[in-house]
């Protein structure tokens, strides 16, 4: 996936900041981005959704996508006008139940609601619209929507919400959901959260109906749909689980199945190591035509690639350990990725080191040895790695060799209070790679900076591998013994690498 940056936009949206600064008794437009320094115009300034009503049909043949989506949200500043971010194209839109008129222009839809907002004042957006999503580029010329043989995907990082429901599209506002997709009978509409069941249409089609009653960010929404095997039961913990695999896995049906099944056992194992798990549901998806794996919020998708070698649950750890590290607590900025992707790699060695196939130390070492001291991986720092560079090797390798080297720094008591007590104080929310470290301090009653300085924010190969006891370090690489889920963990990471 490409990660699109809007230089353009970034313009536009400081100068109308600017243009308003010290004006608060006015009302005037709420800003066109959320000042996300990467992606300037991701989500939009004035309100607060509380709620998303996603009411869908789609037809695959034609990939024709209509229907409504109704938004509940809270208005926090005096407005004129407000934006959604939106792609496709709109035949209507009521504020408050009244006609509003709208403006879409690559991306931005431009809401003017008759006789303005008032600050505070409780808001009902309805928008129904109709398009082709497949068809609809971003300013990038870039499509995330994916039309497949039997259905379509929905899912995507950082963006995809702007090709099938209208929204605030930033971590930084989350809401609940309800998602309802009528399909042509025969046809699996999978999303997020609990299956709620379908309802039989009079035209031949059925509808899925789908809750998230969890704070949920718009990026982490997913639809898919197609011909899908499904999986329903309920986990030892009694919580619903749903898994579906595509009919076109061929071979990898039987790989996929022996590792997204243990889902719930993964689950257990990280919620020893990280605290409650946050969410009401549990499950995954795999698919073709992916490229890559997502955390969607309680149910993952999955590319069937993972397991063309047999069984892989180390891609499964780190989606599900995405569950507490990037769904309940997200980036605060995109510049946070490390938040995410450091912890949900290093949930990997966790996870070898529970199913005895290498310690989270032999795990840490290889990963450091891997990368030849001139290898460009070293200049991308995983603390700030630029818009271009947020799902970069780095961010994920040396992203988990900076959590490993402070479980050293601080010893594997403070470290696992560290995580379950950041997990605990910033569930549901969003945060910082600075507030990450502040708690750190806080809890361990170290001085950190080095450890960090070094790790994330310091171009160039650090002098060894956290933690590498003297005896190892004085062999060669070669007479060192590959831990048991290297390969799997390398084939993982590679291709989760290609998402971007
Ligand atoms: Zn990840």
């Amino acid at each position: 996936m490409s990660i699109r940056t809007k230089a353009t936009a970034a313009v536009a949206s400081a100068a109308a900041m600017t243009l308003f600064a010290g004006a608060a008794l006015a009302a005037s437009p709420g800003a066109p981005g959320v000042g996300d320094p990467y992606f300037p115009t991701y989500g939009n300034g004035g309100y607060d959704v509380s709620h998303y009503d996603i009411r869908l049909n789609y037809n695959p043949n034609g990939d024709q996508l209509s229907g409504t989506t109704t938004i509940l949200a809270k208005a926090t500043q005096d407005l004129t006008q407000f934006n959604l971010d939106f792609l496709l194209k709109v035949k209507s839109v009521r504020v408050n139940n009244a006609p509003a008129s709208f403006v879409s222009d690559n991306g931005e839809l431009t809401l003017t609601p008759r006789g303005g907002v008032r600050k505070g004042q409780d808001l009902t957006i309805v928008v129904t619209y109709a398009d082709s999503p497949s068809t609809v580029k971003d300013r990038n010329g870039y499509t995330a929507w994916t039309k497949t043989p039997d259905g379509a995907l929905a899912i995507g990082e950082p963006e995809i919400s702007a090709w099938w429901y209208p929204s605030n599209d930033h971590p930084t506002d989350k809401a609940t959901f309800d998602v309802n997709v009528a399909v042509p009978n025969g046809v699996e509409a999978i999303s997020n959260g609990t299956f709620v069941g379908q309802t039989r249409q009079i035209n031949g089609y059925t509808r899925w109906n789908w809750r998230s009653t969890k704070p949920q960010a718009t990026y982490l929404t997913f639809l898919t749909i197609g011909q899908f095997e499904i999986r329903q039961s309920t986990t030892p913990s009694g919580q619903p689980s749903f898994n579906a695999y595509s009919e076109r896995l061929g071979e990898h049906t039987d790989a996929a199945k022996a590792s997204v099944e243990r889902t719930p056992e993964v689950t257990e194992f990280l919620a020893d190591n990280f605290g409650p798990y946050p969410f009401e549901a549990q499950g995954g998806v795999v698919t073709p035509d992916l490229g890559y794996a997502l955390e969607n919020q309680t149910r993952s998708n999955y590319d069937d690639a993972f397991f063309r070698r047999g069984a892989n649950t180390y891609v499964v750890a780190h989606e599900i350990a995405h569950q507490w590290f990037g769904d309940s607590v997200s980036v605060h900025h995109w510049r946070d990725i490390w938040l995410n992707e450091g912890f949900a790699s290093y949930a990997e060695f966790l996870w070898s080191e529970h199913v005895g196939e290498g310690t989270a130390q032999e795990n840490a070492d290889f990963t450091y040895d891997s990368y030849p001291a001139d290898s460009e991986f070293w200049n991308v720092l995983p603390g700030d790695p630029g818009a271009s560079n947020v799902f970069d090797g780095a961010v994920y390798d040396r992203g988990a060799l900076a959590v490993h080297a402070l479980r050293v720094a601080v010893g594997d008591e403070k470290f696992f209070e560290i995580l379950k007590t950041w997990v605990a104080e910033k569930k549901y929310s969003d945060a910082t790679v600075e507030e990450f470290i502040a708690l750190s301090e806080r809890v361990s009653g170290q001085q950190l900076d080095e450890v960090f300085q070094t790790w994330l924010f310091t171009k160039g190969k650090p002098a060894e591998s956290p933690g590498r006891s003297a005896d190892v370090a004085s062999k060669s690489l070669s007479v060192q013994a590959e831990p048991k889920s290297r390969a799997k963990i390398k084939l993982t990471h590679e291709l989760l690498d290609a998402h971007k």
